[in-house]
């Protein structure tokens, strides 16, 4: 048996016209849309990924602010940023690229995002909103999962999934939203012992770890779907994710390739969230 491929950058796209063509209308309305996103120091992977992000903004119409600040700045000096961010009224979303320096307390920066521009969906209330099943921003990379999850036709209420890896911005958020869609989920991590046990059970494996091709075929359950999270680079300097894909693909039903799975629709689900900010943004207006 040889698996499909899940094709994210097709629908990455195909969302991304959406957000295009909402994005017009609720410019007609009086609103456009805008995403500021701030990076402090010059990580080359973070540099990447937020040229990435204001780059599909402005394809999608959304108006874009992209501020670079060296490593020296202070938490201070970046916490007054967000707050004029906050009261910006031509700003509907914030991200705040990590990892931070360390000198400055990641937690802290997060907590002072106001929750209705907090697009990442990371704030303590938008945490708790999501694990009380009212979330107002589901997180971005999880969020694209389930739309990958959707577009598959991947039954999931009554499936058995596992997620591997329990982070605050992959694992745990994924864990709720599969849950909340009905799906019985074990979430495992760096202890969980026998990890195959757990993964040859399960319906939907979603692995976020950030262990180079850690999962291989023979800890899948045949038709299983695969979803990989993980972005590594090899020694090679080509990309990698956390599942052994060409192993995995003889099992599964159905697998994310890295690059071109879910790193896509994590961009895409950015615009999406920054949108729906800006919606209700203007329906308050309107009120
Ligand atoms: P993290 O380091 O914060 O968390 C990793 C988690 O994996 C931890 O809970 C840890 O206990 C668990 N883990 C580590 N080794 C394990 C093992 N051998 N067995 C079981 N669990 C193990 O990482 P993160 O921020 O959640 O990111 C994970 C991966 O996803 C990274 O490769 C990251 O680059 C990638 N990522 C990709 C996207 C995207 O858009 N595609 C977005 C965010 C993160």
């Amino acid at each position: 048996m040889t698996g499909r491929i899940i094709d994210g950058v097709a629908l990455a796209a195909k969302i991304r016209e959406d957000v295009a063509s909402r994005t017009s209308a609720l410019i007609a309305a009086g609103t456009k849309p805008g995403l500021a996103v701030v990076l402090v120091g010059s990580d080359p992977a973070s540099q990447v990924y937020v040229k990435n992000k204001v780059a599909a903004c402005q394809k999608a119409g959304l108006h874009s602010v992209l501020e670079q600040y060296p490593p020296s700045m202070t938490q201070a000096e970046l916490l007054d940023r967000v707050r004029a961010l906050n009261a910006d009224p031509a700003i509907h979303g914030i991200l705040v690229q990590l990892p931070l320096p360390a000198h400055i307390d990641s937690h802290l920066v997060i907590e002072t995002i106001a929750p209705e521009k907090d697009v990442d969906g990371f704030h303590v209330s938008n945490a708790g909103l999501l694990m009380t099943g009212k979330p107002l921003f589901r997180p971005c990379t999880p969020y694209g999962v389930m739309k990958m999850l959707a577009s598959e036709g991947v039954q999931l209420r009554g499936a058995v999934a596992v997620v591997i890896g329990a982070s605050n911005i992959v694992g745990k958020p994924m864990t709720m939203l599969l849950q909340s869609a009905g799906a019985t989920v074990t979430i495992c991590n760096s202890k969980t012992r026998d990890l195959g046990w757990h993964t040859r059970h399960a319906d939907i494996v979603v692995v976020a770890t950030g262990k180079p091709r850690m999962v291989d075929g023979s800890m899948i359950k045949p038709g299983a779907v695969v979803i990989d999270v993980g972005i590594n680079r090899g020694a090679d300097g080509k990309l990698c994710g956390d599942v052994d894909f060409d192993s995995v693909i003889q099992v599964a039903s159905a697998v994310t390739p890295v690059p071109g799975g879910v790193g896509p629709m994590t961009i895409a689900m950015l615009l999406v969230n920054t949108l729906e900010a800006a919606e209700r943004a203007q329906h308050k207006r309107a009120q």
